[in-house]
């Protein structure tokens, strides 16, 4: 059995624990490495459990914790080759020598397959990850796409589990604060999953084999972990899939949620109002 956490997950830093009983790899690495040591102190785990790191793309937010990582505990790291160079800029030949990489990959690593398949992305490389442990559970990982390709969906649509961008509400993000051209990249085929989008890819899973949806990577000023919840599950309910289970990656701390009574100022200040009459 697979099991599926993510350390936290967002604009600002993303990386998911995958393991199993006898296996465990990290999906990139954002932030730092002390909060990647936090996050998996949380779980009751530490640097020397991870068996690999599976980088998605080359973006800060996914590999900004390795330099350190990589000079703490000796690990192989799985990358694209076109997003290599940048992780492996300015090592030394040992710590470069970590870094395996290949157009598209499938590697063991202990009890896990795990098959990479690519993602439309404004990166050197980009890929998602597919997860098969011996005992035929599976799990996917799918984040900064532009678009929902059939690709993807192909490849996700037997995982039980899936890790899925949820970036931006559209509307936040159209008349939100960001300049032009960049709400213009976010908007591109090569730029971020929105909510909508991911709904209907979620309803595509959810007709297959997927039991259990993560969304993931939110953007911190163009949508709210309500916001992206509520398009997803209302979706999925329209079209019969009530029994998915869906939840919200947390953007600092290990796991999701489902409960979103408070989560911005103006709820804040709509629940301090209330209280008061
Ligand atoms: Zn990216
Ligand atoms: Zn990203």
């Amino acid at each position: 059995m697979i099991t599926v956490e993510t350390l936290f997950s967002g604009s600002s830093g993303n990386c998911t624990l995958i393991r199993t009983e006898k296996t465990a790899v990290l999906v990139d690495a954002g932030k730092n490495c002390k909060a990647v040591c936090t996050s998996l102190e949380a779980l009751g785990m530490s640097l020397s459990d991870l068996s690999a790191v599976f980088v998605t793309h080359e973006h800060r937010d996914h590999i900004s914790a390795l330099d350190v990582m990589m000079r703490r505990h000796f690990m192989p790291i799985h990358v694209t080759s076109l997003s290599a160079p940048e992780l492996c800029r300015g090592r030394s030949a040992a710590a470069a020598a970590q870094v395996h990489q290949g157009l598209l990959y499938e590697e063991q690593v202990g009890d896990l397959t795990v098959r990479s398949f690519p993602l439309p992305h404004d990166s050197a490389g980009h890929v998602g990850y597919v997860f098969v442990s011996a005992d035929g559970d599976t799990a996917g990982v799918a984040t900064d796409m532009g678009y929902a390709t059939m690709d993807a969906y192909n490849n996700l649509r037997r995982c039980r589990t899936v890790v899925l961008e949820s970036n931006h509400d559209l509307d936040m993000l159209r008349l939100g604060p960001y300049p032009f051209p960049l709400k213009q990249r976010i908007l591109s085929r090569f730029g971020h999953l929105s909510n909508v989008d991911c709904a209907g890819l979620c309803c595509g899973l959810a007709a297959d084999d997927t039991e259990r949806i993560i969304l993931a990577h939110l953007s911190h000023e163009n949508n709210t972990p309500r916001a992206a919840f509520e398009t997803v599950r209302a979706v999925l309910d329209q079209n019969g899939h009530q029994n998915t289970a869906l939840s919200v990656a947390k953007r600092d701390l290990p796991g999701s949620m489902e409960d979103f009574c408070v989560q911005t100022q103006q709820e804040w200040i709509c629940r301090e109002a209330s209280a008061a009459l």
